[in-house]
């Protein structure tokens, strides 16, 4: 059976205007409009039940890019930056790494489907705490994921290349608008523990990253 036979008379005299405006032929356009929609029928069940692929004791997940910005942040990751997630279904980081925060926060601007090629890791731990630092003399500001805790990034005068984040609790006093601005957070993932100005913990075996 010729399936060109069973379609309706518009829809042929659509392929053939296609044909002639792209130069593809007919049967070629058909099937393009087969992936596309078998695309978005891939996307409607991934939407609904994520798939499950077991790579030894790590799970790589294809989540729904049903999750807001805010769920999204930056953390260091071999010496890079990776992008952690906080879904319903637990906690995810990206395969990929970004080599500075300017590379990181555009990958967090990017669209939906950009977003929705990452490729997800499920981890466990503890969060730990995580400092933003130009350089290891300089002040350590409290990173929260997409910004310090004293917004430091809304100002263009700071350079986000310029700073790296790390998991290595400072030796010096913390920005004190950092420490002022936590103490005023609601349900904040971090508990640090902060004596005379130094951050001195939490301190964690078992940290997520
Ligand atoms: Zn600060």
């Amino acid at each position: 059976m010729n399936p060109f036979d069973k379609i309706p008379s518009a829809y042929k005299f659509t392929l053939k205007q296609l044909s002639i405006k792209t130069g593809k032929p007919e049967h070629h356009l058909l099937i393009m409009a087969l992936d596309d929609l078998n695309e978005k029928f891939r996307h409607s069940l991934l939407n609904t039940k994520p798939s499950i692929t077991h790579q030894s004791t790590k799970v790589t997940h294809h989540l729904s890019s049903d999750y807001c910005l805010s769920q999204l942040e930056i953390i260091p990751k071999d010496g890079q930056l990776g992008i952690l997630l906080r879904s319903d279904q637990g906690i995810f980081i990206t395969k990929h790494t970004y080599k500075n925060l300017v590379e990181a926060l555009t990958a967090l601007g990017e669209s939906a489907s950009v977003r929705e090629k990452w490729i997800w890791t499920a981890i466990t731990g503890n969060y730990p705490v995580v400092i933003a630092q130009k350089k290891p003399s300089h002040t350590p500001h409290l990173w929260l994921g997409q910004n310090t805790a004293c917004k430091m990034f809304n100002s263009q005068s700071n350079n986000p290349r310029q700073y790296s984040l790390t998991t290595t609790l400072p030796m010096q006093k913390m920005c004190k608008i950092c420490i002022s601005n936590y103490n005023h957070l609601k349900n904040c993932h971090l508990d640090i523990k902060v004596v005379n100005g130094i951050i001195v913990g939490p301190l964690y075996d078992n940290a997520l990253f």
